[in-house]
């Protein structure tokens, strides 16, 4: 027998940004289609795209070049074959994510702050992503999994800091979010929340009533960390949800993965700075790519990043400039690269 779940009339619509949000461009071939690209110009085509499949939102394909093959968006999410090579040192858990588990879905690395895996969702898939092949599928945790997590958060007093990060936490509906925001705020010992997402600026949409309610509505000091490379990510409606964000009292910062085409300039990184700011965003780290398997195009030369960084700083004011760090397993903190 087969059954039908539960349909509840009075369960209100489903909010817009899920329909978007499923609209997702999945197929190359569309993506390169609509921005008018010639796919043989755009590079050879990923071969296998072992479980990491292209995941585009509509509004974000909008924001590129039409014709531009190297377009610093199109770069960041198109699968390519580039992504085949094995290069020596580029690795499937290149920060050691595995062994950082405490309980299952909470990484406690770093003295007073936790991250929660919330999910493994994310509404953009991003090709350089160090989590790329982190096993957790698209599946949410179980309610007992959030359950062993906050018995952990509960019982290390020295925590003051939850971050909720994924895949990308705000892929969740906010009901589920807001639940687990009570129920942090209920262990004494913790002072703020943090958000790792790259939904407001992907899919600007996300960032609605429901949202801002529980993140600025709990007791703990909410902290919001966007993830944009480029100027370009910042259209109007990115900047209008990023502003709510910040109009509503969240301390906005943003963090950034140097890439290889995509914003080791040193006008991409000023643009991008400039843009933050006037969208109530502050840079916060500049990441080294991290040694993922499939990602070795992308990267950067240490020597090359840090001369970059000398051309910004002598541009911007200080605030507007980035920490470059580069993350390594077993090391207490982000090591800055200068
Ligand atoms: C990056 C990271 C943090 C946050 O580090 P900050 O320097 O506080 O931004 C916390 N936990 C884990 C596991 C991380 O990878
Ligand atoms: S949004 Fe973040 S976690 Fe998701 S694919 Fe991109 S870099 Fe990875």
């Amino acid at each position: 027998m087969i059954t039908q779940p539960a349909i509840s009339f009075q369960s209100k619509p489903a909010p817009r940004w899920r329909r978007l949000l499923s609209e997702a461009i999945a197929s190359p071939r569309e993506l390169l289609r609509l921005l008018d690209i010639d796919p043989a110009a755009a590079g050879p085509e990923l071969s296998a795209d072992a479980g990491f499949r292209q995941r585009v939102p509509r509004g974000f394909a909008a924001r590129m070049r039409k014709g531009d093959p190297h377009d610093p968006l199109l770069r960041q999410v198109l699968p390519l074959a580039d992504e085949d090579a094995d290069t020596p040192g580029f690795v499937s858990d290149p920060v050691h994510d595995l062994g950082a588990e405490t309980v299952p879905g909470v990484l406690h690395k770093y003295h007073g702050r936790a991250l929660i895996i919330t999910t493994g969702a994310c509404a953009i898939h991003c090709r350089y992503c160090f989590r790329r092949h982190f096993p957790y599928g698209d599946s949410n945790p179980s309610p007992g999994q959030w359950r062993r997590a906050l018995e952990y958060l509960r019982d290390d007093t020295s925590i003051t800091e939850v971050i909720l990060s994924g895949g990308d936490p705000l892929s969740l509906p906010d009901a589920r979010l807001a639940e687990l925001a009570r129920a942090l705020a209920d262990i004494p010992h913790l002072k703020r929340l943090r958000v790792h997402t790259r939904l407001p600026v992907v899919l600007p949409e996300r960032v609605d009533e429901q949202l801002l309610d529980w993140l600025a509505g709990t007791r703990l000091k909410p902290v919001m960390v966007v993830h944009v490379n480029h100027a370009n990510e910042i259209d109007d409606a990115a900047r209008k949800a990023l502003r709510m964000i910040h109009d509503r009292g969240v301390p906005l910062l943003n963090q950034s993965v140097l890439l290889k085409g995509v914003n080791d300039s040193a006008d991409a990184l000023c643009d991008l700075s400039e843009a933050l700011f006037d969208a109530g965003a502050l840079p916060y780290y500049l990441h080294m790519l991290d040694p993922v398997r499939g990602a070795a195009h992308f990267h950067v030369e240490d020597a090359v990043a840090e001369k970059l960084l000398d051309i910004v700083r002598a541009r911007l004011p200080g605030y507007l400039v980035p920490r470059l760090v580069r993350e390594l397993a077993g090391l207490p903190y982000k090591l800055p690269l200068e």
